[in-house]
């Protein structure tokens, strides 16, 4: 039996942290898609489903008597400089829901019409950008990286103005296991200093650190800074593992339960370079692909400052020289926090990537395989996805010449430099104790060979502006599904395919 559980738990904190919001109707709804199995994780009635009722709830056309409409406010550093106030300008949580595993989470409208925080933008969402974090985000999912997920999107049926002019506007349903972001913790520290902040960090452990609730309260805003810390860490590890550049690293787009949050300009790698950018506003290359790590923990670095006056006992900050050594205290406590997430991502990273290669306990001493490798794919412009994929060919007698079955050493075409890796790869490879076929699959289980391909989800898009389809988009959402297989119809060939020169992407847009 299924039980749909509410709650609003955000809300209850008070007024400091959320608006009162209504959506405001929209003229035409019609149904974009819908996660049906995501609904049913969720314990959604039957009417909340596909039908009428699930159409005016997700459009942001009907306010169920479950639901409570608020606005979250959040501040954020945003390329660097600090806005003290951004919000939720187009989104409103609804509730906060509970799955079938007893997970609690968050569902909100996105481009449901303006809210508090809009700050004279008009609170709507371009279908553009609905149609992307749908694809990116679902993608993700299976991709098993960490992410906020794509419950519904349904189009308007009005145009939103944009700087192409008129484009068909959409709402898209998110659910995310909160979104609470570092933003979240500046907003409390800049508006309400110090007790703020502790009220919000008590909330964001007892929904995503409960572990750490039987932390002595001495020590138990540093462990949610370590906690925070790690699965940053654990997420752009992920992020690099796929070719994943988020676009938008501000701290109001980085989730303190980290998932991978707002897709904006978000894409894949193709070919690999490591300072790829994709989006239009980062015109100093600040979020390019092998950048991220560092932000994370610049980014971190902005949480540890709200957190400061939290590290320390009260008792020890009563007059003004005990209260400069506890400040200075608690910047060390911080600082080492800061070490150790740079510490845990450079494992990590040699973990993931060894992993990639097939390495079965990889260790630091094969940072320099992992970087000549790279190396060899920037040099020669090869696909990212590809390679990676293709490399696991190499310890099969595959004798394809091209395509998913051809072995990696066919995407170069001068190969000698490869060829000598290739060599010092496979005696490093020697030193697996499994079987060569669980070196193949572990490699397979790792390496995706489908990855939304940023000129495919222009392809889709384009066709939605120009001729109403979602043709492409539903082909694109059903293929990616299973992106760890062998690509084997004619569709997954074809989508296996790097783009060409002309067919690649080299700008996205926010979109908003
Ligand atoms: P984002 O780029 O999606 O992370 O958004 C940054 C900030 O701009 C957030 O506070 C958004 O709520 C706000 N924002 C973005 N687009 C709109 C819009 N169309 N109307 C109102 N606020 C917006
Ligand atoms: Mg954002």
């Amino acid at each position: 039996m299924t039980t749909f559980t509410v709650q609003h738990t955000l809300f209850a904190l008070g007024s400091f942290f959320s608006q009162p919001a209504s959506p405001k109707a929209v003229q035409a709804p019609q149904w974009i898609a819908f996660n049906q199995t995501l609904a049913e994780q969720l314990q959604l009635p039957a009417d909340l489903h596909a039908t009428e009722t699930g159409l005016g709830v997700w459009s942001g056309n009907q306010v169920p008597n479950w639901a409570q409409p608020r606005a979250h406010a959040y501040a954020g550093h945003q390329f660097g400089n600090l806005v003290p106030q951004l919000g939720d300008g187009r989104a409103l949580l609804l509730a906060e829901v509970t799955d079938r595993n007893g997970k609690r989470w968050d569902i909100q409208l996105k481009g449901a019409g303006p809210t508090a925080f809009s700050r004279g933008g008009d609170g709507r969402s371009a279908i553009g950008p609905v149609l992307r974090e749908y694809l990116l985000s679902e993608t993700m999912f299976v991709l098993g990286v960490p992410t906020t997920r794509a419950l519904a999107a349904v189009a308007s049926g009005e145009l939103v103005f944009r700087d192409q002019g008129g484009v068909p506007g959409a709402v898209f349903t998110r659910v995310a296991s909160s979104h609470l972001r570092i933003g979240s913790f500046q907003f409390a520290s800049l508006h309400g200093g110090a007790e703020k902040v502790k009220q919000l960090a008590d909330y964001a452990i007892a929904r995503h650190y409960p572990e750490l609730t039987e932390t002595a309260e001495g020590n138990r805003y540093l462990a949610f800074l370590h906690a925070v810390a790690m699965r940053q860490a654990e997420l752009v590890s992920q992020w690099l593992r796929v070719g994943f550049i988020h676009g938008v690293m501000n701290t109001d787009n980085t989730s303190i339960c980290g998932e991978t949050i707002d897709y904006g300009p978000a894409a894949f790698l193709d070919v690999y370079h490591p300072q790829k950018v994709f989006s239009s506003i980062d015109r100093r290359g600040r979020y390019a692909f092998n950048s991220q790590p560092a932000i994370a923990q610049w980014n971190l670095a902005r949480l540890a400052e709200c957190l400061l006056p939290l590290l320390v006992a009260e008792h020890e900050q009563e007059d003004e020289n005990s209260a400069k050594s506890a400040r200075e205290d608690a910047i060390a406590l911080a600082t080492r926090v800061l070490d150790d997430y740079s510490e845990r991502a450079q494992a990590l990273w040699i973990s993931t990537m060894g992993a990639k290669l097939g390495i079965e306990q990889p260790h630091s001493e094969d940072d320099s395989l992992i970087q000549d490798f790279l190396v060899l794919l920037q040099s020669h412009e090869i696909d990212y996805t590809q390679a990676f994929w293709q490399l696991a060919n190499e310890l099969t007698d595959s004798s394809a010449a091209g395509g998913p079955e051809a072995p990696a050493v066919n995407l170069f075409a001068e190969p000698e430099k490869y060829l000598a890796w290739r060599h010092c790869w496979l005696q490093r490879l020697e030193q697996n104790q499994r079987p060569v076929e669980e070196t193949i699959s572990a490699m397979r289980s790792v390496n995706p060979a489908l990855i939304p391909r940023n000129h495919r989800i222009a392809e889709a898009i384009t066709e939605v502006e120009e001729s109403g389809s979602l043709q492409r988009f539903y082909t694109l959402l059903n293929a990616w599904q299973t992106p760890y297989n062998m690509p084997s119809n004619e569709l997954e060939l074809e989508l296996y395919q790097a783009p060409s020169k002309e067919e690649e992407v080299q700008r996205t847009f926010c979109g908003t």
